[in-house]
């Protein structure tokens, strides 16, 4: 069980940065700006945000801290939408899409009385930089060189991609998914605490884990990654999409079972899926959004010429553009989690939906 430390928004950011010596603030200016900007952030929230460190994650002697954010109502029977960036460290825009909903609403915390209402019926929860090693040495993978995508333990059940659905042969090689002997990385387990603390027993909860690298188009995922048949609560999600595309019919994204893009082994959403919906009367929804990368790479071809060009719009105004975009998404999911039974299909609805949905998403399966 990992220990979490509190922390107060208002005294304990800066001794962090203070407790810090200037070359390693040096350090963070230069390769991990966006913990830099949290800190920034967290230091100036309202004091009814919580901030915790869950673990920390080491790079020589330095210790880089996985912040936990916590807003909104606080009981445990509430709806509660989980807000993940960073996972890949190479993925830079994921955080930075994380922490700019979390800037939106700490600002609008001050004179919002709609976000303030809404925030009575439901709880947030962001863990804007999951793996800030991983960040810091500008790689995909944790600082041990594992996928902490690949290293949960699940297995695929049919063949799945080779190397890039997760590799035991080397931390040299993409995609690796660690020694399952040893158990989940420090920064998984970090995040298993939080959803054991957070959602057994919530009557709906979502969660966004923010990536970027894959694909013309963004892309919203959902388990499952190791097999191709359908999850449990598909009508849930079909019902989800339908009611995002109708308020929001202009924007693009484009819903899919990661299980149409390729199988993978150890995907920490399907593991933590099956775990949190196992004998749960409630609904957890986890969806990876997948930033489509390669558009930017087509518009400035020169990108390809930096690693973190493949991954992050480098060009200022699409990156302020992107950094915009999904706000209205994350909003929807919030309103989207404390409506939820307005929308959340039961009876013969969620029948009809599943049927629509495995025609929507599965037909070619066999
Ligand atoms: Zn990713």
């Amino acid at each position: 069980m990992t220990e979490l430390k509190e922390l107060t928004p208002h005294d304990a950011i800066p001794q962090e940065q203070a407790t810090r010596d200037a070359r390693q603030r040096r350090l963070l200016r230069a390769f991990l700006p966006e913990l830099v900007s949290l800190e920034r952030i967290l230091a100036e929230a309202p004091e009814q945000v919580v901030v915790q460190v869950v673990e920390r994650a080491q790079v020589g002697a330095m210790e880089l801290p996985i912040y936990r954010v916590d807003l909104g109502n606080a009981s445990a029977d509430v709806p509660v939408i989980v807000m993940v960036g960073g996972v890949h460290g190479l993925e830079r825009i994921g955080s930075q899409v994380v922490m700019a909903w979390l800037r939106n609403l700490l600002a609008r915390l001050a004179w919002d009385d709609h976000l303030k209402g809404l925030l009575q019926r439901v709880h947030i929860t962001l863990l804007p930089i999951l793996n800030p090693g991983g960040m810091y040495l500008n790689q995909r993978s944790n600082p041990n060189g594992v996928d902490l995508m690949r290293n949960a333990p699940i297995t695929a059940q049919d063949r799945s991609a080779f190397l890039l659905g997760g590799q035991r042969l080397s931390p040299r090689l993409p995609w690796y998914t660690g020694d399952p002997e040893q158990g989940m990385e420090l920064e998984n387990r970090a995040l298993e605490s939080v959803i054991d603390d957070l959602l057994p027993g919530r009557p709906f909860s979502v969660a966004l884990d923010c990536h970027s690298g894959f694909g013309w188009q963004d892309q919203v995922w959902f388990p499952y990654a190791y097999r191709r048949r359908p999850m449990r609560n598909i009508a849930s999600v079909l019902a989800l999409k339908l009611i995002w595309e109708q308020a929001y019919p202009d924007h693009n994204y484009k819903f899919e079972p990661q299980s149409r893009h390729y199988l993978t082994h150890g995907d920490l959403w399907d593991y933590f899926y099956k775990k949190v919906n196992r004998g749960n009367a409630g609904t957890f929804l986890p969806l990876t959004l997948e930033m489509g990368s390669w558009r930017w790479i087509r518009k400035r071809p020169r990108q390809l010429l930096r690693l973190d060009g493949l991954f992050n719009p480098l060009v200022p105004h699409r990156h302020r553009r992107v950094l915009r975009s999904h706000l209205a998404f994350m909003d929807f999911l919030l309103s989207a989690a404390a409506s939820h039974g307005n929308w959340l299909p039961d009876g013969a609805d969620e029948s009809m939906l599943r049927e629509a949905a495995i025609m929507h998403w599965y037909r070619d399966n066999e």
